[in-house]
């Protein structure tokens, strides 16, 4: 890979290279912010003074942990459990719990570093970090995932809290296990501590909208990128991959912006059907039935369940990758724009590898990266906290239209920033540099900690 470092900034990336050997994805994240980062020192010959960059780039505490539980046949498992609390120079720590078996240190550290820049463009007063396990839901009875989950907030429990970190859900952590996580919590604690977990449930402190709001806000962005392009979401194809959380709530909202979503997928294949997913199945089959995306098909003659296919490879306007890290190369990105594309915005985190990036902003599509597209899902974290903080509960257009406002200041705080900085259009350098900007002024002040 063609590395495009400033000189200044070469020494702490080799530095994060030799101090987390085997960590891919974290090198991957590291190195796509710091590539951003040249003019900043310029301007701020203050971070390079205080050896910022050095700084951020160290987890503040990474905690490992045993996670034994009991499986329904009576046999012992053992998982491994973590929770990377990056930098709270700005809040809390903030960021959610993955459950899937491709989790260990690597992915949780690209996770919760993306995660600091994230939570800095909202605005908000929240840190950065992330957690989860290599423990796989899929299959296991929900007496198992209850198991599991009480296990894990036993150890967990003791470092986190309303102002000290605060978890929410990602891949594999829904509803359900912050549920259970939060009844071992409140049980263990003695504390009715409704800040400590967000993504509750809407009868014990959880907020309106929080379930919905990455994919809303991801649509949002979309939308305000094709904005300033004299254009919308209005009557365009799109394909979205993934059927979780993301995928299913980014659908429903380009559906209500006048767009249609063709084709979603999950990790066995993709389904097409070429008049519109319909999101009411679509829910049904994976939220209530917790099936697959097969399943989908034969609702609709017309549509299509393809085992195993690239997703990309169908003809679209706007791609939103909602699945995992790395799903689009090189090669999906230069065929997605050789058919047409005019837009990609990340539901997901980190789904598009360098080589794809790069192809993205040679063809100057509007592009934007997870950490600002997929920004809204931790807002309304941050608005779920605050309602908890007044135990209030807001309405739903109410908090959609705060969501939509957050959205709209990132776009903004985005585009004004990579335009400042010289890279007009760039929404990586202007994500980079505004989140990066923000958190580093605050470091500055604390001094040396
Ligand atoms: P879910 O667990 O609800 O859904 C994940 C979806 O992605 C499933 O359809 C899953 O398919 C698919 N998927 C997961 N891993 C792989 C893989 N290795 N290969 C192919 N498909 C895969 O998770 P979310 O929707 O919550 O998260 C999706 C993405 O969005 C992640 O990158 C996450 O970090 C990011 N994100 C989530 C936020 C949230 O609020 N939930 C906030 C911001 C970002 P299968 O069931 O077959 O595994």
């Amino acid at each position: 890979m063609n590395i495009t470092l400033d000189d200044k900034i070469k020494p702490a990336y080799r530095e994060v290279l030799n101090r987390n050997p085997g960590e891919t994805e974290f090198h991957q994240a590291v190195l796509e912010v710091l590539e951003s980062l040249g003019p900043v020192l310029v301007k701020h010959p203050e971070f390079a003074d205080h050896r910022i960059i050095e700084r951020i780039c160290e987890p503040e505490r990474q905690i490992i942990f045993r996670v034994p539980w009991m499986d329904d046949q009576n046999n012992v498992q053992i998982n491994r459990g973590f929770r990377v609390e990056f930098n709270s120079a700005l809040g809390p720590y903030k960021g959610g719990l993955r459950f899937h078996p491709s989790v260990y240190l690597g992915i949780i550290k690209f996770l919760g570093f993306e995660q600091i820049f994230k939570n800095a463009l909202t605005g908000l007063p929240i840190g950065g970090a992330k957690g989860g396990s290599d423990f796989d839901p899929k299959g296991k009875s929900d007496n198992e995932i209850m198991r599991f989950c009480q296990s894990f907030i036993t150890e967990l429990y003791r470092h986190i809290g309303e102002h000290t970190d605060v978890p929410a859900g990602d891949i594999g952590v829904g509803g359900r296990e912050i549920g259970y996580m939060f009844g071992q919590y409140k049980r263990i604690t003695n504390r009715w501590e409704a800040g400590v977990l967000t993504g509750k449930g809407l009868d014990w402190g959880g907020s309106l909208v929080r379930k919905e709001a990455t994919g809303y806000g991801a649509a949002f962005f979309v939308d305000e990128m094709l904005k300033v392009r004299n254009n919308s979401l209005e009557g365009k194809k799109c394909v979205v991959s993934g059927s979780g959380n993301v995928a299913i709530y980014t659908i429903e909202k380009i559906h209500q912006l006048g767009g249609k979503v063709v084709a979603c997928s999950d990790s066995g294949g993709f389904v097409y059907h070429e008049q519109g997913i319909d999101v009411e199945l679509l829910q049904q089959v994976k939220e209530v039935e917790r099936r697959r995306i097969k399943d989908y098909a034969p609702h609709y003659p017309e549509s299509k369940y393809i085992a195993k296919g690239n997703i990309w490879e169908i003809p679209c306007d706007v791609a939103i990758p909602c699945a995992t890290q790395n799903e689009i190369n090189g090669r999906d990105a230069t065929m997605l724009i050789k058919n047409g594309c005019v837009a990609v915005g990340e539901g997901a985190n980190m789904p598009t590898t360098p080589e794809g990036v790069r192809v993205f902003l040679d063809a100057g599509i509007a592009y934007g990266p997870g950490k600002a597209t997929n920004a809204g899902g931790v807002s309304t974290s941050a608005l779920e906290m605050q309602q908890n903080a007044c135990r209030d509960s807001w309405d739903f257009e109410y908090t959609e239209q705060r969501l939509q406002q957050i959205m709209r200041k990132i776009h903004k705080l985005c585009y004004e920033t990579a335009e400042q900085y010289g890279s007009p259009n760039n929404y990586v350098r202007g994500a980079n540099i505004a989140g990066f900007t923000r958190v580093a002024k605050a470091m500055v002040a604390f001094g040396l900690i």
